[in-house]
């Protein structure tokens, strides 16, 4: 995949907390085009798919039960340098640890609990954008 889009989630604690809209105003005033979009709920087994890189961490369980805990929003992002500028733009996984004018800093409540996710490479921006969505549910 060229390097132009990444895929993100709005978290269950940004989306139970209303913070939804301020999230996406931020991703497109950095310039990002939403290509896909939808409101969902994971159950813990499909979290613990798509987290299961971290199947041997010991917070893979907590993370499965926090991510299936409530609805998130799932979007394909578009934008020269997708993957990299929107690391940038979420700041680190720990809020503590995040940038300032961060998503992260901003939003996030805890490590766990941090208000976003994005893609760490083009493959599994690729990989993650196909566990949502199919072909007719976004701009190709
Ligand atoms: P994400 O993949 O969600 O964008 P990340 O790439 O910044 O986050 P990862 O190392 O991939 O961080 O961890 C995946 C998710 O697991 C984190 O976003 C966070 O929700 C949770 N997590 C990571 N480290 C810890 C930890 N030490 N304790 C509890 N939860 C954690
Ligand atoms: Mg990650």
């Amino acid at each position: 995949m060229a390097n132009n889009r990444t895929f993100t989630m709005i978290k269950p604690d940004a989306f139970s907390a209303g913070n939804a809209g301020a999230i996406l105003k931020m991703i497109e005033e950095a310039g990002f085009k939403i290509v896909a979009i939808k409101a969902t709920q994971l159950t813990a087994e499909l979290a613990g798919k798509f987290y299961e890189v971290h199947k041997e961490r010991p917070f893979y369980g907590d993370l499965c039960t926090y991510m299936s805990s409530g609805p998130i929003i799932a979007a394909i992002l578009e934008k020269d340098n997708a993957v990299e500028d929107f690391r940038k733009l979420i700041g680190a996984t720990n809020p503590a640890e995040a940038a300032e004018g961060t998503i992260r800093k901003l939003f996030a409540k805890s490590i766990e609990a941090n208000a976003v996710h994005g893609s760490d490479s083009d493959e599994n921006a690729e990989i993650e954008g196909n566990f949502y969505f199919n072909q007719f549910e976004r701009v190709l």
